[in-house]
C-alpha cells in the first residue's frame, strides 16, 4: 500500500474541530483523515492552528485560536502549570477527565485489545481531587547564592522554585521548603549536574495520611554532607513529625534519581501508615502507591474482583511491599507474594508480621522467573492478581498463567495499553475479560489506572 502524501504543510492555518484527546492529553483533529496532534485541544472545540511539523502519517499543530470551547473547558488553578508539566488535564474540568479517562480505556481495549463488548465502568474519582500525593520528590539547584528546589522546565534542564503543587500534600510542600532553607543556611551546595559537582540533588518527602509520619530522604552526589549533624538537627527540631531522615548516594551523571546505597541518617528506617485496616512499614526505596485514598478503593476493587472465600492459593505477582497481598490474605487461604525489589520484600515480610498475618510468603526475583518454579513445584494458584510496571507483564509470566490455569486473573494496571495488549494474550489462551474499572489514582494528569476481572472459560 502506498501512503498517500500528507495532505498539509509545515507553516500553514487551519480550522479544525477536535476530534480525541491522546493518551498523552494533546488534542487530535483530523486534515482529510490526517491526524494532527495538538497540545491544549479539546473534543469538540473548534479552533485555529498553525502545522508546526509533519511526519508521515501524522503531524503537530499549535492551537492559535480558539472559536468554539469544551464545555469542559476550565483556567487551570495552578499557576505552574504550563511550565511545569507534571499535571497534563487541569485545562479540563475534573468531570471531563473522568469521561476521558474512561474513553481512554475503553479505545485501547477496543483498539489494541480487539476486545469488542467488555464492559468498562465509569471512573471511581475522588471527591477531593486535589492534594492528595504522599510522595514529593524534589530537584534541587543553587541559584544566586541560594537553593532553588522546585521542577524542572518542560524540556529543559533548568529547575523552577516551587512553593506549592496543588496535587502534593500541603505537608510534602512545607517538608520541601524547610529542608531546603536549612540546607542553604548550612551552605550545602546543589549539584550541578554539567560538572557533576555539589551535593544535594533531589529532596524527596513521604508522608503517612493516616499516621501523620513523615520520612525525609536526602539524596546526595556525595556521601558526605557538611554539617551533616547540624542539618539533621534542626530538621527534627523544625519537624517534629518527622520520623526517619535518609540519605540515598547517587554519584553517577545521570538523571536518574536514586543511586544504590540508601542509609538511616536518623531515626527508623521507615515511616509507618494504613490502608484500610492493614498497618504498613515503608522504607526509602519501596514502591508505595502515591494516593492513599484512592489506593483503597482499587485494592477493595481488586478484593471484590478477587471473590475470596476463605479457601483459595492466591499469587500476587509484581506485590511492592505486599499491599495487596496483606489486603488478599484477609479472605483467603495462603497468598504468595513476589517482587524484584529486596528491600521492599524485606518491608513485606515486616508487614505480614506486623499485622498478624500468617498466611502470606514472599519472595525476592522476577515475576516471571519465580512463578514458573513455584509452579514447577507444585504452587496451583486459584487466583492470580498482577499489578505490573508501565511496561506490563512479561510474555513468559502471562505463560505461565495460561498453564497454571487459575479460575481468575485480577489485572491492575497503571498502563491501559499494556493492560489491553495483556489482556488479549489472556483472552487468546482462554480466559473471558468480564468487566474493568478504572480508578483515578492521578487527578489532573494522563496517568490512567484500571482493574480488570478475567474468568477461565
Ligand atoms: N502491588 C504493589 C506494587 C505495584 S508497582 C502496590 O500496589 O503497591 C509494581 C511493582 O513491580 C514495583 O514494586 C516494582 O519494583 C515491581 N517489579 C517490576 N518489575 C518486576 C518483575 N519483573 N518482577 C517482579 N516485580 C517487578
Amino acid at each position: 500500500m502506498t501512503k498517500l502524501k500528507p495532505p498539509v504543510e509545515k507553516n500553514t492555518y487551519y480550522d479544525v474541530t477536535f476530534e480525541d484527546l491522546t493518551h498523552d492529553g494533546a488534542g487530535v483533529a483530523k486534515i482529510e483523515g490526517f491526524p494532527i496532534f495538538v497540545q491544549n485541544g479539546l473534543p469538540d472545540e473548534k479552533a485555529k492552528i498553525k502545522i508546526t511539523k509533519v511526519k508521515k502519517g501524522y503531524g503537530y499543530g499549535r492551537l492559535i485560536e480558539l472559536y468554539e470551547e469544551s464545555r469542559y473547558r476550565v483556567d487551570a488553578p495552578c499557576p505552574i502549570y504550563r511550565e511545569c508539566g507534571g499535571c497534563q488535564l487541569q485545562h479540563v474540568s475534573y468531570e471531563g477527565q473522568l469521561i476521558a479517562k474512561q474513553k481512554q480505556v475503553q479505545g485501547v481495549l477496543t483498539r489494541i485489545g480487539k476486545l469488542q463488548d467488555v464492559e468498562v465502568h465509569p471512573v471511581l474519582g475522588m471527591e477531593n481531587p486535589w492534594r492528595y500525593r504522599n510522595k514529593a520528590q524534589v530537584p534541587v539547584a543553587d541559584r544566586e547564592g541560594g537553593l532553588v528546589a522546585g521542577f524542572y522546565q518542560q524540556r529543559s534542564h533548568e529547575i523552577i522554585d516551587m512553593e506549592a503543587c496543588l496535587i502534593q500534600q500541603e505537608k510534602n510542600d512545607m517538608v520541601v521548603q524547610t529542608v531546603k532553607t536549612i540546607c542553604e543556611k548550612y551552605g550545602i551546595q546543589a549539584y550541578d549536574e554539567k560538572n557533576n559537582k555539589g551535593v544535594l540533588r533531589h529532596i524527596m518527602a513521604r508522608y503517612g495520611l493516616v499516621s501523620g509520619e513523615v520520612m525525609v530522604v536526602l539524596i546526595t552526589r556525595t556521601k558526605k554532607i557538611p554539617n551533616k549533624d547540624n542539618i539533621i538537627s534542626d530538621i527534627i527540631g523544625r519537624l517534629p513529625e518527622v520520623k526517619s531522615i535518609v540519605q540515598n548516594v547517587n554519584h553517577k551523571q545521570t538523571n536518574v534519581i536514586f543511586g544504590d546505597e540508601t542509609n538511616v541518617l536518623w531515626g527508623e528506617e521507615y515511616i509507618y501508615d494504613s490502608i484500610g485496616d492493614i498497618r504498613f512499614a515503608i522504607s526509602a526505596r519501596s514502591f508505595y502507591q502515591v494516593n492513599p485514598e484512592q489506593t483503597k478503593v482499587l485494592y477493595d476493587k481488586a478484593l471484590e474482583y478477587a471473590g475470596l472465600t476463605g479457601n483459595e492459593t492466591v499469587i500476587d505477582a509484581y506485590c511492592g511491599i505486599g499491599t495487596i497481598s496483606l489486603f488478599l490474605a484477609q479472605k483467603a487461604k495462603k497468598v504468595y507474594g513476589v517482587e524484584i525489589v529486596p528491600e521492599a520484600i524485606e518491608d513485606a515480610k515486616r508487614n505480614a508480621a506486623l499485622n498478624d498475618i500468617h498466611n502470606a510468603e514472599f519472595a525476592v526475583g522476577e515475576a516471571e522467573v519465580v512463578i514458573p518454579n513455584w509452579y514447577k513445584n507444585g504452587v496451583k494458584a486459584d487466583v492470580i492478581v498482577v499489578d505490573p510496571p508501565r511496561k506490563g507483564c512479561d510474555e513468559a509470566l502471562l505463560q505461565t498463567i495460561l498453564n497454571m490455569k487459575p479460575k481468575k486473573v485480577v489485572y491492575v494496571s497503571c498502563n491501559p495499553a499494556t493492560l489491553a495488549r495483556d489482556l488479549r494474550i489472556l483472552e487468546d489462551g482462554g480466559y473471558a475479560t468480564t468487566e474493568v474499572q478504572p480508578v483515578d489514582m492521578f487527578p489532573h494528569t494522563v496517568h490512567c489506572e484500571a482493574v480488570a476481572k478475567l474468568i477461565l472459560k
